[in-house]
Parts: C-alpha cells; sequence; structure tokens
C-alpha cells in the first residue's frame, strides 16, 4: 500500500513513532486514548524519543565537552528533572528561568545565565546564588555587575559573548554579522573584555550562539571554528588560558519538506578535528567546552494534539476548525517571526492510512484569520471528532504562545513513556484567568493614591 501522507511526515512517523499504523502512538499510548483520558488539545511528550535526544548529542560531541539544556525551548519541570538526572546543565536567560532551574534541583553552579537586558535584580541573583557562569552581553553589562557585586569576589565565572562578523553565517533565524542586541560586536570584542576588566570582573570565558534552527553541519562546524578562534584571542588579550568555550545552540529539526535531519557524522567528524586541534593548543588545552543546545533536545519528543469540533466548506474550501491554534502554539501557525507561512509537519492522527483528499483549511477557534495550523493541508476529508497532531511540538510550543489570548484554557502536557502518560502540567482553569487581576475600582483611583507605591518590584 503506498504511504498516504506527505513523505517528510510519513519519515518523522517511521523514524520518530515506529510503532504507529491507523494510530499515531506516542510513548506506547495510541494517541485517542490520551484524548480520551485527558481531553484535547492537549501536548503529549515521549519520554523515549527525549532519551535518544541526550544520546545522539553525546554520541556526536568529542569526550569531555559539557552538555547543557536551553529551557526557554521548554521550561517544564518535568524536562529539566529529565536532563539534570541525564548529567546535563541548564542554560537560563532570566530570573524566571534561574528560579525554575534551582527548583528543579539544578545546583547553582550547573547553571548558565545568558540573555540580553539582565537587569539589575537579575545580575545580583546570579551573583548570590553562584550560578556556574554568566555571559556578559555588553560593556554595560559589566559594569552594572561589577557595581553590584562592589569589589567581593564572584563564584561566577564570566564570559563574554560575541556577535561575530559577517563571514560566519547560517540558520534560519540569523543573529550575528549585523547589528544586533546579542553579544558585543567582534569589531570590538577585546575593547569590550579590557573595559570590563577595568571595572573589577575577570573575563574567562567566550560565547558565540549565532542562529538557530541550523540543518547544515558545515555552518554548524564554521561557527565553531570561529569560536575557537576568538577564544584564542581572548587569551592572547587577557594572558590567561581560556576557562570556557561556549558554542551556543542551533541545532536543528526538520519540518519541511525541503529539510533533512542534521548528518550527525559529519558533525562528529569535524568536531573531532576541532578538538584535536584545540588540545594542542595551550591557550584553549584547559578550557570545557560546552553546548546549550533547546530545540535539538526538546523539539522531537512533542506532539500537539488538537480535535476537529467542526467542519465547514467556504466558496469550495474546506475548513476543519479545531480546539486548538495559535493561541497553545504560536509558532506552529507561522507567527513566530517567519516570513514565509510553512505548514508544520501534522497529520489527521486517527487516519494515518487514508489517503490525502482535496487540501483543507486546519483552523483554529480564535477570531483571527491568523488562527491557522494547516494551511491547504494534504489530509483525508475531515471529520468531526478526529485528531489533528502538530509534530516537532516539544520545543518553543506551549512556552512562546499567547496562552491569554481569548480566554481559552491552557493546554495540559503529559510524559508519555513505555506505554505510560503522566499528567506533568494540568489544564488551565477559570480560576487562572481570574486571580491574579485586582477588582477593577468603581472610580479611578484619588490622586495621591499608594497604587504605585504597591508595585512590586522584586524580580
Ligand atoms: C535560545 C538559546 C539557545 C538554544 O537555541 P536552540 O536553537 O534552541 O538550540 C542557546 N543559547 C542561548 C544563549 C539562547 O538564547
Amino acid at each position: 500500500m503506498p504511504d498516504p501522507l506527505p513523505p517528510h511526515v510519513a519519515a518523522l512517523i517511521a523514524r520518530r513513532f515506529p510503532d504507529s499504523t491507523e494510530e499515531l502512538v506516542v510513548g506506547g499510548v495510541p494517541v485517542g486514548e490520551l484524548a480520551e483520558r485527558f481531553g484535547t488539545p492537549l501536548f503529549a511528550y515521549d519520554g523515549g524519543i527525549l532519551s535518544d535526544a541526550v544520546r545522539s548529542v553525546r554520541d556526536t560531541l568529542p569526550a569531555g565537552w559539557e552538555l547543557f539544556y536551553s529551557m526557554k525551548a521548554n521550561p517544564a519541570a518535568a524536562f529539566l528533572r529529565f536532563f539534570l538526572g541525564r548529567g546535563c546543565g541548564i542554560e537560563v536567560a532570566s530570573a524566571g528561568e534561574l528560579r525554575q532551574a534551582l527548583d528543579a534541583g539544578c545546583e547553582a553552579n550547573e547553571i548558565i545565565f545568558a540573555g540580553p537586558g539582565k537587569t539589575d535584580a537579575e545580575l545580583r541573583l546570579a551573583a548570590e546564588a553562584g550560578v556556574g557562569e554568566l555571559h556578559l552581553e555588553s560593556v554595560g553589562e559589566a559594569r552594572r555587575l561589577a557595581r553590584i557585586a562592589a569589589g567581593s569576589p564572584l563564584r561566577t565565572r564570566l564570559a563574554v559573548r560575541v556577535n561575530p562578523d559577517a563571514a560566519v553565517q547560517g540558520g534560519a533565524m540569523r543573529m550575528g554579522g549585523r547589528p544586533s542586541p546579542f553579544g558585543v560586536d567582534e569589531e570590538r570584542f577585546e575593547d569590550a573584555v579590557d573595559e570590563s576588566e577595568a571595572a573589577g570582573l575577570q573575563v574567562d570565558g567566550l560565547h558565540l550562539f549565532t542562529g538557530t534552527q541550523i540543518l547544515d553541519a558545515d555552518v554548524l562546524l564554521a561557527q565553531y571554528r570561529h569560536g575557537f578562534a576568538l577564544a584564542r584571542r581572548l587569551a592572547d588579550r587577557t594572558g590567561r588560558p581560556v576557562g570556557t568555550v561556549d558554542l551556543g545552540g542551533g541545532w536543528g529539526v526538520p519540518y519541511f519538506p525541503n529539510e533533512t535531519p542534521l548528518d550527525l557524522l559529519a558533525l562528529a567528524d569535524g568536531l573531532s578535528e576541532l578538538e584535536a586541534d584545540r588540545g594542542a593548543d595551550p591557550r584553549l588545552a584547559e578550557a570545557r567546552v560546552v553546548l546549550e543546545p533547546g530545540r535539538f533536545l526538546a523539539a522531537e519528543a512533542g506532539v500537539y494534539l488538537t480535535r476537529v469540533t467542526d467542519v465547514k466548506s467556504s466558496r469550495g474550501k474546506t475548513f476543519a476548525v479545531l480546539d486548538g491554534g495559535m493561541h497553545h502554539h504560536l509558532a506552529a501557525s507561522g507567527n513566530l517571526g517567519q516570513t514565509i507561512k510553512r505548514n508544520y509537519p501534522l497529520a489527521v492522527v486517527n487516519r494515518l492510512r487514508e489517503a490525502a483528499d482535496a487540501p483543507a483549511e486546519l483552523v483554529g477557534p480564535l477570531c483571527t484569520p491568523l488562527d491557522m495550523l494547516g494551511r491547504a493541508a494534504a489530509v483525508p476529508a475531515p471529520r468531526v471528532g478526529d485528531l489533528v497532531g502538530v509534530f516537532q511540538s516539544g520545543a518553543y510550543a506551549r512556552t512562546a504562545s499567547p496562552l491569554g489570548f481569548l480566554s481559552h484554557a491552557a493546554p495540559p502536557e503529559l510524559w508519555v513513556e513505555a506505554g505510560a502518560a503522566r499528567l506533568i502540567r494540568r489544564r488551565g482553569t477559570p480560576a487562572d484567568l481570574r486571580d491574579d487581576q485586582i477588582d477593577a475600582p468603581d472610580e479611578p483611583p484619588a490622586a495621591g493614591s499608594t497604587d504605585d507605591a504597591e508595585h512590586d518590584p522584586a524580580v
């Protein structure tokens, strides 16, 4: 029987969900059962796939390189504990993420604090908690940190993040080689190191992260080579060997028909060459080398599951209206910064063996035409009650979505592994939508009201 699914969706299912026949099976449980038991919409994460992802990164990295999980991809505590249990550290980019990492049991020295716009309160929190490493994003940030530390020695190692020149580029979303709020420009990186040290800090690390969703091993290798070159420059400037080289995240996963998985064997080959060069250079030989992927570790494990509520036709097009949409999964709706809106890999997951009918528009329940998960999707003619699964939904999905828009309940999250499903985040409730509000006064606040003074500036 010819496979009725689009080839890239069929390939993804064969690679990650091989037990599926008529119906998608996640972590040993058919999705119909998950929907029945927990209701829709929901996110289901396959624990076995997460294990595979960690293993394949470790098998690709040279021995001794350290793996950090970039938690903005998916901050669920179950994810944090899972990656901690696999010997990973956690990369955070806000006080809120830092607190969640600590709450999940991460040792402070296993945390890297990155990201632009760290407030004084966040810098103080990072210094007091003794996070393992902090990435300086600007000279201004370095000066503020020096003031906050006020001469007392920091337990936190400092690395400077470099925004490289145009030579090393790649990735669907580029963050280097042009004016950027991230890091200090390569052209004046030595000055930034000098100015940070003049302020009383010691810069021992180099951080380079220039793009996400990179599927070309050569592009990653070129960036890493550049990262080591910058680290040598750091050592030459400070006169000390480098403490850390952090090469960022950026490993991609295939979403669209023309995309294929990252070639991990090619990457491993190139990395072992880089590692040999590094080991031979006294400026770098003692450095720890860190990678901090988010997407690659988390994306493939996740499926967003939503049910067809209504099917209608309008001027010749078929619309399936789903109970989930962009408020839960902004990226899949194409509204998270994409210039070309292309469908995430998706399928009618209770009817995997049925041939596609006329293209259907798979839309969410929000009152905006932006709320569309499938444009002209190649699916069997949809029926009310069908389940639509959106793949590659473990990273930058729920957490990167406008959950409050239209006040639908926030979707629950399930951990599914070895035939057992466990709720790791409950569905939102009406109380969640209401309880952070202060009763609206009948009258506007009087002049001299103390409301502003009650604003809690704590992070
Ligand atoms: C977002 C981010 C990452 C993770 O990026 P991926 O492309 O998901 O691997 C790593 N490091 C920093 C500093 C980030 O901001």
